[in-house]
C-alpha cells in the first residue's frame, strides 16, 4: 500500500480532474461509496469461485460479529448503493466513482494491494449503444491524456444459457486433457471452468488455444447485440480486435467484455476493463436491470503518463510573507488574512517559527513565490508593506497597505 507524497499528488489531482470533466461530457454523474461493505456482498456479486474472493480479499469479523471485507472492486457497491437508495427505480443512471480498492496479491510494479480504480457504470440501458458509449468515454480519455499504445480488445461471453452450452463444451475438452492442467485449474475445472480461459499460466496456452471457442455457442440475441456493438464502434472510427479468450476475472459479466490492453506496463497489461452485467443487480435482490460498465487502475495510468512526460509540479505560492520582529510577527496573520479576503485565488504562504530577516528571505526564495512581503516593526508602525519582486527584475517598493492588494493583483493574479 502506497503513500502518495506531495511531489505525486499533482500528478494524481490533475488525473481526476480530466476524469471528472471526462465524465461530465457524457453525462455520468458521481456516486461516492464506502470502503467497507459485508463480505457477503462480494461473494454473490464477484463470484464465489474467482481469485477475488478466494484468496485476494481484506477480511475480518467485526466487533458485531459481522463480516466485512475493503472493497476489491467498485461495482458491487455501486449496485448496492443503487439498490438502497431507489436509484433506479424507472430510471436510467450514469455514474462513476473514484476510490481506493484493496486486493491481497503478491505486490510488484502495477500491481498493489491498495490501489486506486475510476469507473463508470450505466443502469437500465439494453442496447449496445452504452456498451459502445463506455468504450468510446474511455478512447477519449487516452486522446485527452495524450496516451498512446493502448488497443482495444472486445469479446462476447453470451447469455446465461450460452454459457451453460459453452460450459459443458469446454469441460469435456479439458476433461479430455486433465493431466496438462496445473492445479488451479483442476480445481476450476467443474466449479467455473470458463475462468481456466482467463489464466496468466504460460504452460496452459497451447492447451488453451486448442479449446472450443466461445463464439461458437453464442446465442442469437448475443451475436446480435454484439454485431450491434461492432457496428457502433466500426461507424464511429475506433478500432478494436475480437479476442475469442477475453473473458475477465469476475463472475458478474455477460455479453460484452472489453479491455484496454498496453505492452508498455511489463507483465501488468491491462489498464482498463469492463462489460455487460445484466443480471447482477437481480441478483443482488433488485428488479431485472440491465448494466454495463468499466474500471480503470489509477496507478497502471499514471505510470503510462509519467514516460518521458515531464512531472507535473504543485502550484507555488505567489506571495511569501516575511515578518521580522514580534510586531511583525503578531501583525502578520491578520495582514494576511485580509490579502486573502480580497484577493480570491492568492497563494499566499506566510512565515512561520520566526527567523532572522536572511533566513526568512532564503525560505520565501526556496518557496517559488514570485513576490516576498516584507514587514518589520517600522512598516507595521506606518502602515506600509515591503514588496520585492523574487523572479522580476524591478526594483523593491513600499507599498501602503490600502493600495497593497491592486499592485498583487497586477503583478501575480
Ligand atoms: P489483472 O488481470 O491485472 O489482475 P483484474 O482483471 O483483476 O486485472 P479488474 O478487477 O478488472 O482487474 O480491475 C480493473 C483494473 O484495475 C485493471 O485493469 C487494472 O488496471 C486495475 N487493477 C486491478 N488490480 C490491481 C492491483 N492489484 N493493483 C493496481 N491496479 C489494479
Ligand atoms: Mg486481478
Amino acid at each position: 500500500m502506497h503513500d502518495v507524497l506531495p511531489e505525486t499528488a499533482p500528478a494524481w489531482h490533475a488525473l481526476e480532474q480530466a476524469l471528472r470533466a471526462l465524465a461530465e461530457g457524457y453525462g455520468y454523474e458521481e456516486i461516492r461509496l464506502p470502503s467497507l461493505e459485508r463480505t457477503e456482498l462480494f461473494v454473490r456479486a464477484v463470484g464465489e469461485v474467482t481469485d477475488i474472493v478466494e484468496k485476494e480479499m481484506y477480511t475480518f469479523t467485526d466487533l458485531s460479529g459481522e463480516s466485512l471485507s475493503l472493497r476489491p472492486e467498485g461495482t458491487a457497491g455501486c449496485v448496492r448503493a443503487c439498490l438502497e437508495n431507489g436509484l433506479l427505480h424507472n430510471q436510467t443512471r450514469r455514474l462513476w466513482y473514484l476510490g481506493p480498492m484493496f486486493r491481497h496479491e503478491r505486490p510488484q510494479k502495477g500491481r498493489y494491494r491498495q490501489f486506486h480504480q475510476w469507473g463508470a457504470e450505466a443502469y437500465g440501458f439494453t442496447g449496445p449503444d452504452i456498451d459502445a458509449e463506455l468504450i468510446l468515454l474511455s478512447a477519449r480519455l487516452w486522446r485527452v491524456l495524450g496516451i498512446g499504445g493502448v488497443r482495444l480488445q472486445i469479446n462476447s461471453l453470451g447469455t446465461a444459457g450460452a454459457r451453460a452450452r459453452y460450459r459443458a463444451a469446454l469441460v469435456e475438452y479439458l476433461s479430455a486433457h486433465h493431466e496438462r492442467l496445473d492445479e488451479d485449474s483442476r480445481r476450476r475445472l467443474h466449479v467455473n471452468p470458463l475462468r481456466i480461459l482467463d489464466s496468466k499460466n504460460p504452460e496452459l496456452r497451447a492447451l488453451l488455444d486448442g479449446a472450443p471457442a466461445l463464439a461458437d455457442h453464442l446465442d442469437p440475441e448475443s451475436q446480435e447485440h454484439f454485431a450491434g456493438l461492432r457496428d457502433l464502434l466500426d461507424t464511429a472510427g475506433l478500432a478494436y480486435e475480437v479476442n475469442p479468450r477475453l473473458v475477465r476475472g469476475l463472475d458478474y459479466y455477460e455479453k460484452t467484455v472489453f479491455e484496454w490492453v498496453t505492452d508498455r506496463l511489463g507483465a501488468q497489461g491491462t489498464v482498463c476493463a469492463g462489460g455487460r452485467y445484466d443480471r447482477l443487480i437481480e441478483q443482488l435482490g433488485g428488479r431485472p436491470t440491465p448494466a454495463a460498465g468499466f474500471a480503470l487502475g489509477i496507478e497502471r495510468l499514471l505510470a503510462l503518463l509519467e514516460e518521458g512526460a515531464a512531472p507535473v509540479a504543485a502550484p507555488a505560492p505567489h506571495v511569501y510573507l516575511i515578518a521580522v520582529g514580534e510586531t511583525a510577527g503578531r501583525a502578520a496573520p491578520g495582514l494576511a488574512e485580509g490579502l486573502r479576503d480580497e484577493l480570491p485565488g492568492l497563494r499566499l504562504c506566510v512565515n512561520c517559527g520566526g527567523g532572522n530577516f536572511k533566513g526568512q528571505f532564503r525560505r520565501a526564495d526556496k518557496s517559488g513565490a514570485r513576490v516576498a512581503l516584507i514587514l518589520g516593526e517600522d512598516e507595521v508602525n506606518s502602515g506600509v508593506v515591503g514588496v520585492k519582486y523574487l523572479r522580476d527584475e524591478r526594483p523593491q517598493e513600499i507599498v501602503p497597505r490600502g493600495e497593497l492588494a491592486p499592485r498583487l493583483r497586477a503583478v501575480v493574479l
